[in-house]
């Protein structure tokens, strides 16, 4: 294992925050991590994996923890599927890209997604009509209390949109160390969504797929390489349909972009934000991305405030306009 002390978490966050942290902690084993969890039982501790989704919003003054285990391995398969156990450590995409070159399917529509696998089984990323739960078999776990392994079945981790039992009732109790898969030996290919049938072209291979999906990716979404951000910052609001029904009457505009959604009506927070004119406003050192004003970004230097009154500005504007509450789908740490 690597542990550091007082070091700067700016190579571990994507939003680029330069914060630091007490000690940073890296393993390399379940057995090392259980040491590590004993060595640090009374400290602050919180595990990351790339930091895609988290805003440092001053210096960590606990334990980072970070996992590097990268292995992936079939561990059963039939006729039709086959089941594959990755470590949390493995970046998501690197794990798809191995995938579609073997012709498995059911991950491609995730592809570019940045973050590591842990994360993403927390999270329940999507993209493009696809989502982790849709593909996600079992979750195994250590318990931060007592270091005892706990396995998940995919209705025990209570998915929702961008949601799971370890960002609600269990935040921060259990450690994602697995995550079994069940993928297709078959293309079940999703191509409903936007404009993936068009990009993806005739009968596409399980690789046209991600192919077209990193294409329309790099189109809309800043890559983390150049430019610092989170993805998207807001979660989609879902209001009732009285109250959809107040707004196209209060606005007088029945062109309101809506879903219909379990529990009311989805309206996509990149058009509210929009409409409040903050498509591509920078506040200090950050900006709301001008190509998709969901995403937030660091433009020039931006510090942690900048930020957060950045995203505290365009829900006070959204909710001042459309009474409408937005709230961030980024963690605050
Ligand atoms: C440019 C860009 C585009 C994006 N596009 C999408 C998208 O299309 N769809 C989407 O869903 N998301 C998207 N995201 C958000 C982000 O990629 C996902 O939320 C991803 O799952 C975060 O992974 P991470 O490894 O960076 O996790 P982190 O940000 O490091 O952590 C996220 C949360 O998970 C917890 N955590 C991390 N590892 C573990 C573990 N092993 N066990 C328990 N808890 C853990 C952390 O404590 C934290 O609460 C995007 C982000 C960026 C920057």
């Amino acid at each position: 294992m690597t542990i550091k002390e007082n070091i700067s978490l700016l190579p571990y966050n994507t939003f680029r925050m330069d914060v630091k942290a007490k000690i940073f902690a890296e393993y390399s084993s379940v057995e090392e991590l259980r040491e590590l969890l004993t060595r640090y039982k009374d400290e602050r501790l919180l595990h990351i994996g790339q930091g895609s989704n988290l805003l440092f919003t001053q210096d960590f003054d606990g334990v980072v923890l970070h996992s590097a285990m990268r292995r992936a391995r079939c561990v059963s398969e039939d006729a039709d599927y086959v089941w594959i156990e990755a470590e949390n450590g493995l970046v998501l995409d690197e794990l798809i890209d191995q995938l579609c070159d073997m012709g498995i399917s059911g991950m491609e529509n995730l592809s570019h997604i940045p973050g590591e696998v842990g994360a993403s089984a927390v999270q329940n990323v999507g993209a493009y009509g696809v989502e982790a739960k849709d593909v996600i078999e079992t979750v195994r776990t250590v318990a931060v209390a007592d270091g005892k392994e706990r396995v998940f079945t995919n209705a025990e981790c209570r998915y929702g949109y961008r949601d799971s039992i370890f960002k609600n009732e269990l935040r921060g109790q259990y450690i994602i160390t697995h995550v079994v898969y069940r993928l297709n030996k078959h293309l079940k290919a999703q191509l409903d969504y936007g404009n993936l049938r068009g990009e993806a072209g005739q009968h596409p291979t399980v690789t046209d797929i991600r192919e077209a999906v990193i294409r329309i990716r790099r189109q809309k979404l800043p890559e983390v390489s150049e430019t610092g951000s989170a993805g998207s910052f807001f979660k989609n609001p879902i209001i009732s349909h009285e109250a959809y029904e107040r707004l196209t009457r209060q606005i007088r505009d029945d062109r309101i972009p809506h879903f219909e959604q379990e529990g009311g009506v989805k309206i996509p927070a990149a058009w509210l934000i929009e409409q409040c004119g903050w498509k591509g406003r920078t506040l200090g050192g950050a900006q709301c991305y001008e190509k998709q004003p969901l995403v937030l970004v660091n433009r020039n230097n931006a510090t942690p405030e900048d930020i957060v009154n950045l995203a505290a500005a365009i829900c006070k504007d959204v909710k001042d306009r459309f009474g409408i509450d937005i709230h961030p789908e980024v963690n605050y740490i």
